[in-house]
């Protein structure tokens, strides 16, 4: 009898990316913003309305993408947390706290424990520390589709 070898089955590819990288806070605002549907043109007009502020803020939201960046304004983080969703909490730990501390945060969407996603039936949990069941589902969806 044959024996049958499971060892390339589907989702085992996945793994790879299973490894707990940190993640920068500019990169959780970046995850945040795309997983809103925002650009940050959309964002630096929500934040400038006036037209001459415009550049300064479009700097701005740059700037807090970028890796190693932070916000050094407590102002700037609320007035961001009004146009997209994010958990502030969480920003200030990526921020803060060694890496071995930092919250479970989907590298999909950028959801995390207080932030999940939510559909109509209910919120995303967690898969592995890396990814939540929304992102796993798109994933799987997206694989289906193009096997
Ligand atoms: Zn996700
Ligand atoms: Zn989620």
């Amino acid at each position: 009898m044959e024996h049958v070898i499971f060892s390339r089955r589907a989702g085992t590819d996945r793994k790879a990316s299973d490894r707990k990288l940190p993640l920068a806070a500019g990169a959780y605002l970046k995850l945040r913003r795309m997983s809103a549907g925002l650009t940050v043109d959309q964002v630096a007009n929500r934040l400038a309305p006036a037209p001459k502020d415009r550049d300064d803020s479009l700097a701005l939201v740059r700037m807090l993408e970028t890796s190693g960046a932070r916000a050094r304004h407590e102002g700037t983080i609320a007035a961001l947390g009004q146009i997209y969703r994010f958990d502030v909490a969480v920003y200030r730990q990526l921020c803060e706290v060694p890496s071995d501390r930092h919250p479970v945060i989907c590298r999909g969407c950028g959801c995390s424990r207080h932030d999940a996603c939510e559909d109509d039936a209910n919120c995303c949990h967690f898969v592995s520390a890396v990814e939540c069941s929304r992102c796993a589902d798109r994933a799987a969806q997206t694989q289906r589709l193009a096997s």
